[in-house]
């Protein structure tokens, strides 16, 4: 297979068939022309190729998904205009009243308060298997098991192996936060998680200079997440943030790199000094997840 680095530059990205142009083109427009009036049915009927309008897909924002998609190792993948976005459509989509989620956390502030608020309002039980850990948290009502593969900001490590393992014979959909680690560092997907979501806001941009979310994943549960959560609650990525999002994901492999090799300077600098109490760095053999990480 073609390595990441060379498809961090060149997936989903074609030269432009009209002009030649290697960088992808923003698509700056909210309608397309459909030609004939059978042909506008039949797209929105989901029935032929095309594009029907912005809020549900634009072609400089289909160039990012299929980029991250085939970075993740993922059937498609769906971009919203925040990672935030990408949870709420996620929930809202798979969840009815009834339902249970179940989290492993620590999970990123925002994630477990979105939880929090709308399962009380929707009668969806969201169940924090943190101390009593995922198995003996799972019930016949659970629907999603939704974990991050390293914690923001404590750096507490989840096995998508084995959390997939706990879920798959259950039948339950597991959804992997994969904002902290990157396709650089683990894809879950390859370990048996069905759905993995990044703030796009963080390492994939990687320039601090535009907000976005994504979810990729097998069809059958990335489409409708498109259709219901992105169609319906309407926070869908903007092509000129697409495009940035996109110039920045080609550095991807590269930043991660340096990332790390800056990481591990930072962690390795406290162990001499005695100010600091503890660092949590799981690539220190002494961090208790070492060799899991
Ligand atoms: C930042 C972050 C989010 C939320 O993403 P936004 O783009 O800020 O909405 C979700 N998960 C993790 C792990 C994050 O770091």
């Amino acid at each position: 297979m073609t390595h990441l680095r060379t498809r961090a530059v060149h997936a989903g990205q074609k030269p432009d068939p009209v002009s030649g142009a290697i960088a992808t083109p923003i698509n700056q427009t909210s309608a397309f022309a459909y030609g004939t009036l059978d042909n506008g049915a039949a797209i929105f009927a989901g029935e032929a190729d095309g594009y029907r309008y912005s809020r549900f897909a634009n072609p400089t924002v289909k160039s990012l998904e299929d980029k991250v998609a085939d970075l993740e190792g993922a059937e498609a993948a769906v971009a919203f205009s925040s990672g935030t976005a990408a949870v709420s459509s996620t929930v809202l989509t798979l969840l009815a009243p009834g339902d249970e989620i179940v989290f492993l956390g620590p999970l990123y502030g925002g994630t477990e308060s979105l939880l929090n608020a709308f399962g009380s309002r929707f009668g969806i039980h969201v169940v924090d298997a943190t101390e009593r850990g995922l198995k003996a948290s799972l019930s016949p009502a659970t629907r999603l098991i939704w974990v991050e593969t390293l914690t923001n900001p404590t750096l507490h490590l989840h096995d998508p192996a084995a959390v997939a393992a706990l879920a798959r014979p259950r039948g339950i959909t597991t959804v992997v936060d994969n904002t902290f680690c990157s396709p650089c560092l683990t894809r879950p997907i390859e370990h048996g998680i069905d759905l993995v979501m990044h703030s796009m806001t963080k390492y994939l941009g990687g320039h601090g200079d535009s907000t976005g979310g994504i979810l990729a994943g097998v069809k059958r549960l990335v489409e409708p997440v498109r259709t219901t959560g992105l169609g319906h609650v309407g926070g869908n990525l903007a092509p000129q943030e697409a495009f940035l999002l996109l110039r920045g994901m080609k550095t991807l492999p590269l930043r991660m790199a340096a990332h790390c090799e800056g990481a591990a300077e930072v962690a390795a600098f406290p162990a001499m000094h005695p100010a600091v109490i503890a660092t949590h760095y799981p690539g220190l053999p002494s961090h208790p997840q070492h060799a899991l990480a």
